[in-house]
């Protein structure tokens, strides 16, 4: 069994065949899923995702390319109210992406911090984006030591990769662990202790090799957990088997339940 710890499953490119894609998932034993919230005006549309799916969570969040838009002072009383879903398990996706900087850094920063508050009120984990930003994330994380939670689809330096797990946060690995010039996140790979590492595959974007350039899906969390287990030197199922209790170790709000499809 594995998880798909972050995918977004409510993007339009999913729109037309989401029961066959999350079948495809299951018949690779991706049992369990995490559908991470971009934008709070599609919090609902998660929701009911996670609602038809019984093995299918979702969280609540702002991507930081968003923040603009939502850096308010209720901010974070929106997210607690949002997260009292029953499938709702972590807070976020949330961090700093200064490569595209989308918005502005000081709403980066605000919305960042607003989601760390909500976090530890909620005992929920949070889901972090961080691009380009590393010295930011770390001061931000450092200014609420009670947070927990993942360094989501992880494609920094190795540096960044210590402070996270020094600070106690989990490092996912996204479909880019199998690409060609990905030489330095694998030597990562190498060192993250195998009970902090989770797999994803923030499908639709970022597919793996041999589907690099085609829309990504949960099916091919096995391309990432399979080139993981070699780097690990590791079977697959034992791979499998520490991720998956990984996840179920972060997210504590989530349950193994049987896909009913
Ligand atoms: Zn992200
Ligand atoms: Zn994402």
């Amino acid at each position: 069994m594995l998880v798909d710890s972050h995918c977004h499953l409510n993007f339009p490119e999913f729109s037309n065949d989401l029961p066959d894609i999350i079948k495809r998932a299951h018949n690779l034993g991706i049992e369990t899923m995490l559908t991470v919230n971009t934008r709070l005006s599609e919090a609902h549309e998660l929701q009911k995702i996670a609602d038809t799916y019984d093995n299918i969570f979702c969280s609540v969040g702002v991507h930081p390319h968003e923040s603009a838009d939502y850096a308010k002072p209720g901010l974070k009383a929106e997210i607690i109210k949002l997260a009292q879903h029953p499938k709702v398990i972590g807070i976020g996706e949330t961090g700093l992406d200064y490569f595209y900087n989308n918005s502005p850094k000081g709403s980066q920063i605000d919305s960042f911090g607003q989601h760390l508050d909500a976090s530890i009120q909620l005992s929920l984990p949070v889901i972090i984006h961080t691009r380009d930003a590393d010295e930011d994330t770390i001061a931000c994380l450092k200014k609420y030591p009670a947070a927990k939670g993942v360094f989501h689809c992880f494609s920094g330096a190795a540096d960044l990769a210590r402070q996270a797990l020094e600070l106690g946060y989990y490092i996912s690995f996204s479909g880019i662990l199998t690409f060609k010039k990905a030489e330095e996140l694998r030597e990562i790979a190498k060192f993250v202790p195998l009970d902090r590492i989770l797999v994803e595959t923030d499908s639709p974007f970022l597919a793996p090799i041999p589907h690099r350039g085609k829309r990504n899906e949960p099916a091919f969390t096995v391309h990432t957990a399979e080139l993981l287990a070699e780097l690990k030197e590791l079977s697959f199922p034992h791979l499998a088997e520490a991720t998956t209790n990984n996840f179920f170790n972060l997210f504590t709000k989530a349950y193994r339940a049987k896909c009913v499809l």
